[in-house]
């Protein structure tokens, strides 16, 4: 996977040891148009651990999921920030640093590897990710009855060379080293919209809407081209589960309404909807009208207004250590 000029990663083949046999191509997830037919069931979810709630970005359906495959000796493949704080899928049977969305293009890397290790050897594995990714984990291991899937709703991923410039950004503006950030923090009762990050000694927070990097990702000017145009903007999608947000949890069922966030999880085969009937011990669930999903990434892509095409050319003029002017684009787009 290669860089491009806005930091967003392609698939690029090697030409010196290509040996034109045509399987990566045959297996591309964006030339199959094979997991849009699904019957689906729609839920609501909370986590009953209010620990893990606190620490997941809705109603924690992802960790209730995970749970299940780690006691069956299974382990979990998910999106985490390495130390330097770029986002990385890793493969563990330790779920905590995948927990809560980073809003940015998750790399890869190696896990198809680790995940085929873990399949061969018999044990169940759970793929999560946004849409794109897991339809390409079913690609890859077509045919795999351990591979499970947990897509998220996904309304776009943000570049990751943008959002490494913006840390570094956080780290002059308050000199000192970036060690936490979280985009979806549960400190008020707010469905988890506060942004927190520590910076040194000092930690700060900003409601979600009020923060210029947050306000960028929301006003949809700084997605990959691609999810301008994304396919997986229906329900109907042959993962065995879809997790989001409830949004409107407040019309459906009043009583969870709290703040405390609330997960959609749409159940997309048989094998789901058994293994979620068995979790009524950790989660309240509770069944959802599809008639009612309020979910606008379940409807339709994000819009690419023109302002996109001037935010990357101001990314695009560096200065002569390759940085970009991140707090005018902040200032300029994020306000
Ligand atoms: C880029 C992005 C866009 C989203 N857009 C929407 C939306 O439009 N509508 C909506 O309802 N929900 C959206 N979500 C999902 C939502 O915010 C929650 O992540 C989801 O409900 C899971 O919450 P949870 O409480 O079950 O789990 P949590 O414990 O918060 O689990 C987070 C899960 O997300 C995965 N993940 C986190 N970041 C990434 C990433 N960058 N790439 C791939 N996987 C990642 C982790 O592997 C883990 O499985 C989005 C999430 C992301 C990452």
């Amino acid at each position: 996977m290669t860089a491009d000029a806005e930091g967003f990663f392609y698939p690029v083949i090697d030409q010196a040891v290509c040996i034109d046999c045509e399987e990566c191509r045959k297996i591309c997830p964006a030339a199959h148009a094979d997991i849009f037919d699904a019957e689906v069931s729609y839920y609501a979810l909370r986590v009953r651990d209010q620990e893990v709630l606190r620490q997941s970005t809705s109603g924690g359906a992802f960790s209730v999921i995970a749970d299940v495959i780690l006691n069956e000796g299974g382990l979990v493949c998910g999106a985490a920030y390495d130390e330097e704080h770029n986002v990385k899928h890793v493969v563990s049977g330790d779920i905590s640093a995948m927990r809560k969305a980073k809003y940015v293009q998750s790399s890869l890397g190696e896990v198809f590897g680790k995940i085929k290790e873990a399949l061969d050897s018999g044990r169940k594995v759970l793929f999560t990710g946004t849409p794109c990714q897991c339809h390409a984990a079913k690609k890859v291991f077509e045919g795999a009855d351990n591979l499970w899937t947990a897509s998220l709703i996904c309304r776009g991923v943000q570049s990751p060379l943008f959002w490494k410039e913006y840390c570094r950004y956080l780290e002059t503006q308050h000199n000192g080293n970036l060690s936490f950030y979280c985009s979806r923090e549960k400190v008020k009762m707010d469905d988890a919209h506060t942004v927190v990050y520590t910076v040194g000694q000092d930690t700060f927070q900003t409601d979600y809407m009020k923060d210029p990097f947050s306000r960028i990702y929301a006003k949809e000017l700084s997605l990959r081209p691609s999810c301008y145009a994304c396919p997986y903007t229906t329900p109907g999608k042959a993962f065995d589960f879809t997790i989001g947000d409830y949004w409107g949890v407040e019309k459906d069922y009043p009583d969870l309404a709290d703040g405390k966030g609330t997960s959609l999880v749409i159940c997309g085969s048989q094998r789901a909807r058994n293994l979620l009937e068995g979790c009524s011990d950790k989660a309240d669930i509770r069944p959802a009208d599809p008639e009612k999903s309020r979910q606008p990434a379940l409807a339709s892509s994000a819009k690419q207004g023109f302002l996109r095409k001037f935010l990357m050319k101001d990314f695009a003029c560096k200065d002569s250590t390759g940085v970009s002017d991140i707090g005018m684009i902040l200032k300029k787009y994020g306000n």
